[in-house]
């Protein structure tokens, strides 16, 4: 049942963790696996829905606030809530919950090949009528608009009639939660209802957000079978729609909800949300189940991973694999947030996530999503180069550490703007996106105008003495050691990035010269400057301990004393809850992976023993209280030859969601770590690497699988790498003959060719 997450669990813990892993989305519209019908009035539920990138824009409030900490910031808003549908059965209208009369059976299902989401119930209420139900529910892939939900009800044994009441609710709050960083502030009610009503059956409301003025417009439809009365009701809020259907019959009752907002739709948006609700309730349930159905197959083709040897595995490696499809914004206005569509958590926010963590899987295997990605960052570039000046840089862009429109959203600056990294991470998927796709016209149009002015900040952040490059007062990706000079991660990828600024514009001189003309006029770049960030590459000072043939974290990083983690129990970690931030930067203690990160995004920059020298002290020293540490570790560990380490941090992963393992999965899933089980796999034990000519690959095959596959996307090609005990099996499905690197030596694999080799 690899295909199936299949739960029967009704108690309440269980279920607000359910809530996020039976979230449904599509990129644009995202809805939490909440019960139609609610659950017992003293039960919590996080009940929500999401458009990505609807926000509003709250203000930051501080106790003192400094200069350049940013005024306001923005907020993922809970919509309109179009789940709700309430049954009464029988004359005295007993009103259907699982929390009442008998449960005689029950069990939830998530299709990840059908991307639908299904409740099974057989329910016996408290004077004993009984019913069948099933619950079916789909955010669709064809039409971003659309959520529909579609209940069939069987009367096994029923006296007088079934009442179906299908509602949408205006009256909608964010989730607040207490003392968490992890999830957001107040603010709780966001929105106010602008439009009510109905037309020609249609139900609408239409909502605006209190400060940032945008609209949220959700029209509702119904179909179903012969009804005895219908009544639709518009009252302050809620609209609710009301069918009465005689209780000896089978009754299918479907609802059309459709959403719309002003970012996509413009001000006819309630308009258009009506107008689709008319159309797509014409199409019928089995409809859209066969279109979804159709796009995930086209889907699954390519981005699937098959192990055999571990069930449990291969669940949560699909299903993390599909809350990545379902996450993903497909537009200029969005990006994928750090919990997705699946809650609230980290309000929304998009991340360096993104480049480091989910970009990768996109860009091997659903490139067109990849671009996308890139699309969104340079939407907001114009606001990355605002910051750098607000920061007191003269020129470059400093893209802001969380965000949704473009400005920083951080009110915490130590792991917040001061993690200029994430500048250099969008350059690197920039370089990425070149490497694996050899699109020059992206560099021209998009990408050298990203390297060049991320490139200008770090000669604006660094400074050359003595020969040496050096960048002060940074925060690397671990957030348990802040404000550094010159941390190794930082350094290391700011001089990828100012490496490949200069070469992607020579590459765009040379097949696009006249691209390349207007792309120095538009930055008002010399050659002078191209060169100087070449020479600042060629200096950066990376740092290095001899002693231990390490790279040191940062200068001072060394000097520190080491965490008394002999003395630390388990009930204080993560540690961010229970101990002051100064108190945790003055030790060696890491959160997650930082150097040993580096390592692999630019492995050719050490030697093999330095990596390995460096993984074995940092691993004494990371807490991975961050989700996206395991994941790393795996993948280096595979590197060095520490397999078993590697196997162990990938099973950290893998079902990391699935088993709330780090007992927040209510707030929304952990996406980063889920493109981080795909990188386990492909970088990991599938070895494979982009580089600038040569797609390489070094699989081993984890001693407890019989075999794993694998499909690459890279250069216009399909590969399909296949490894068994004793075997690699490489098949170029579809594309021209191609070179590739296998365990370091040159492989031709022919047009529609297959290669295989003993390992
Ligand atoms: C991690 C960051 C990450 C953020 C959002 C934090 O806990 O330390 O690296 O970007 O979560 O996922």
């Amino acid at each position: 049942m690899t295909w199936s997450i299949a739960n029967q669990s009704l108690l309440e813990a269980d279920l607000l963790n359910q809530e996020s892993i039976y979230a449904l989305g599509n990129g644009y519209l995202g809805v939490r696996g909440n019960f139609e019908e609610g659950y017992r009035e003293d039960m919590n539920s996080i009940r929500g829905s999401y458009i990505n990138a609807y926000h509003d824009v709250i203000t930051i409030p501080y106790g003192e606030k400094l200069y350049g900490f940013p005024s306001t910031q923005q907020k993922l808003v809970n919509i309109i809530d179009a789940q709700g549908i309430e049954i009464f059965v029988g004359n005295a209208k007993e009103r259907f919950s699982l929390f009442s009369g008998e449960v005689l059976s029950f069990t939830r299902e998530l299709k990840l090949d059908q991307g639908y989401a299904e409740r099974r119930i057989h329910w016996k209420s408290p004077s004993g009528q009984e019913l069948k139900l099933i619950f079916r529910r789909i955010v669709s892939f064809a039409s971003r608009e659309l959520f529909v939900i579609d209940v069939s009800i069987v009367p096994i044994s029923v006296t007088g009639d079934i009442t179906v009441v299908s509602t949408v609710q205006g009256d909608v709050k964010n989730y607040t939660a207490v003392n968490d960083p992890r999830v957001a502030s107040g603010h709780a009610k966001l929105l106010t209802t602008t439009a009510i009503g109905s037309e020609d059956d249609i139900a609408y409301v239409q909502n605006e957000t209190l400060t940032s003025k945008l609209s949220v417009s959700c029209a509702v439809a119904h179909s179903h079978t012969d009804a005895k009365q219908r009544e639709l009701v518009a009252e302050q809020q809620q609209v609710s729609y009301t069918a009465v259907f005689a209780g000896d019959q089978p009754i299918t009752f479907t609802k059309w909800n459709v959403y719309t907002d002003t970012l996509r739709h413009g001000e006819q948006s309630l308009e258009t949300a009506k107008q689709k609700a008319r159309e797509l309730s014409g199409t019928g349930f089995t409809q859209q189940l066969e279109l979804q159905q159709q796009v995930l197959s086209k889907f699954w083709d390519k981005s699937d991973i098959v192990i055999s040897g571990d069930a449990a595995l291969q669940e949560g490696i699909r299903f993390n694999i599909f809350q990545l499809l379902q996450s993903a914004g497909r537009d200029q206005y969005s990006n994928i947030a750090a919990k997705g569509l699946s809650g609230e958590g980290y309000e929304g926010h998009y991340f360096w996530d993104t480049e480091i963590y989910m970009f990768p899987v996109f860009l091997l295997t659903q490139p067109e999503i990849a671009k996308q990605l890139l699309l969104y960052r340079y939407q907001i570039l114009p606001f990355a180069k605002e910051r750098a000046k607000e920061m007191g840089h003269a020129k470059g862009a400093l893209y802001p550490w969380r965000t949704i429109a473009g400005t920083e959203c951080s009110s915490f600056f130590p792991s917040g703007t001061a993690q200029y990294h994430i500048s250099a991470d969008i350059a690197y998927s920039y370089i990425q996106y070149y490497m694996a796709t050899e699109d020059v016209q992206f560099f021209a149009d998009y990408g050298s105008e990203v390297l060049a002015e991320t490139a200008r900040l770090w000669m604006e952040v660094g400074h050359e003495r003595d020969g040496r490059f050096y960048i002060d007062e940074v925060t690397g990706p671990d957030e348990y050691t802040c404000c550094v000079n010159n941390n190794y991660y930082t350094n290391v990828m700011a001089k990828n990035n100012l490496a490949w600024a200069a070469k992607s514009l020579q590459l765009v001189q040379q097949s696009l010269p006249e691209s390349y003309e207007q792309l120095l006029q538009k930055l008002e770049l010399t050659v002078e400057e191209i060169d100087s960030w070449s020479r600042a590459a060629q200096v950066m000072y990376l740092p290095y301990d001899e002693k231990l043939d390490i790279n040191p974290q940062d200068d001072s990083f060394m000097n520190k004393k080491v965490w008394d983690f002999a003395n630390t129990p388990k009930e204080k970690y993560p540690l961010l809850l229970h101990y002051h931030p100064l108190t945790i930067y003055r030790y060696q203690v890491c959160k997650q992976a930082d150097t040993v990160l580096a390592h692999f995004l630019l492995e050719d920059e050490q030697s093999l023993e330095t990596i390995k020298h460096s993984y074995d002290y940092y691993e004494q020293i990371t807490t991975h209280d961050s989700s996206l540490s395991s994941c790393i570790f795996s993948i280096m560990a595979s590197k060095i030859g520490y397999d078993e380490k590697a196997y162990h941090y990938f099973r950290e992963t893998a079902r990391l969601d699935l088993d709330n393992t780090h007992g927040n999965t209510k707030d929304g899933l952990h996406l980063a770590n889920m493109g981080g089980t795909w990188m386990a796999i492909v970088f990991g034990f599938g070895g494979v690497r982009i580089k600038q000519d040569s797609l390489s690959l070094a699989p081993k095959l984890p001693a407890d699988w019989k075999d794993y596959q694998f499909k690459l996307q890279y250069k216009g090609r399909s590969i399909e790498v296949k490894v068994t005990r004793g075997e690699v099996e490489l098949n170029l499905l579809s594309g021209d003959a191609l070179t590739i690197t296998l365990y370091g030596q040159s492989v031709s694999l022919n047009q529609g060719g297959s290669y295989k080799q003993k390992i």
